[in-house]
């Protein structure tokens, strides 16, 4: 599997484990799992403290750790300077990261404000594009970004609001950016995932609705897991999808076909 996957010793950029449910922890233990090289970036300590000590307990060494803020051109440019220095050529990139206010998820649409909306782009869709730029010239070798996303892109999902917006931003983007980058043989696609509990699943009201909904109308009549994300983004990064990019691939135990 390792050959036909060839990730071994390539190095990987996931950004986005704020714990062990992150999604992207989820990727972090996929790719282990493939003896890909792990580096990862964090915005905040206390997102450091707890992936060094998810690392120690799933006994899984990183190549790097670095900061990053993807609010900040100058903390991603720091970030990839210092992986660019310390770690060398760049083979993938795992965009988990997202954010919105609290007061702009909740209630109506309608009422987001002009600077709660900008900030969710800028956090949730904008930042994507900033860390391919700065990623590119590191991936001399060609590779692969993934970006995570949510069905509330395509369709109005109740309580997901400015988020849904930033998404349906993020899939677009996803799409221009396969487009610049394919001649520098760097694939882009995105997973579109099905609910998952997590950090940020938490600003979603009624997420335990939708967490049933989906149990209750999805063709596999279940949830999907972070280890399911995390193989599927293994896929994307790897040599088997070799032919696909600019794609969003729905992980949602169908979810999506339905209704
Ligand atoms: P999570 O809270 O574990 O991860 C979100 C991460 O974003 C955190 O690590 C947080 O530190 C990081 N982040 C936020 N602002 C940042 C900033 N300015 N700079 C750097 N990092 C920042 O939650 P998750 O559910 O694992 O989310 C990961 C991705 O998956 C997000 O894009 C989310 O929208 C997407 N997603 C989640 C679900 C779900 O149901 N959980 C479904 C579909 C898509």
């Amino acid at each position: 599997m390792e050959d036909l996957l060839q990730l071994k010793n390539k190095n990987f950029v996931i950004m986005g484990v704020a714990n062990d449910r992150s999604i992207a922890w989820g990727v972090a233990k996929a790719l282990h799992q493939v003896g890909a090289n792990l580096i990862f970036t964090y915005r905040k300590e206390r997102s450091l403290g707890k992936l060094n000590k998810l690392l120690e307990k799933n006994e899984i060494q990183a190549t790097l750790i670095a900061e990053c803020d993807v609010n900040s051109d100058e903390s991603i440019e720091a970030a990839f300077k210092k992986i660019g220095e310390e770690a060398g050529t760049v083979h993938g990139v795992i965009h988990s990261v997202a954010f919105a206010h609290s007061e702009d998820l909740n209630g109506e649409f309608i009422n987001t404000s002009r600077s709660g909306y900008a900030f969710a782009q800028d956090t949730s869709a904008y930042s994507f594009i900033a860390v391919a730029k700065a990623a590119k010239p590191l991936m001399t070798e060609g590779g692969s970004l993934v970006a995570m996303s949510y069905l509330g892109a395509e369709r109005a999902v109740e309580g997901y609001n400015v988020m849904g917006v930033a998404k349906a931003a993020l899939e677009s983007s996803v799409k221009y950016l396969a487009l610049d980058l394919g001649k520098d043989n760097i694939r882009v696609n995105a997973i579109s995932a099905g609910p998952i509990r997590t950090l940020a699943a938490k600003g979603i009201s009624d997420f335990n609705q939708i967490l049933h909904h989906v149990e209750e109308k999805a063709p596999l009549k279940r949830n999907v897991t972070q280890a399911e994300v995390g193989d599927m983004t293994v896929v994307l990064l790897s040599h088997l999808s070799r032919g696909v990019t600019g794609e969003i691939v729905h992980v949602d135990a169908g979810y999506n076909i339905v209704g």
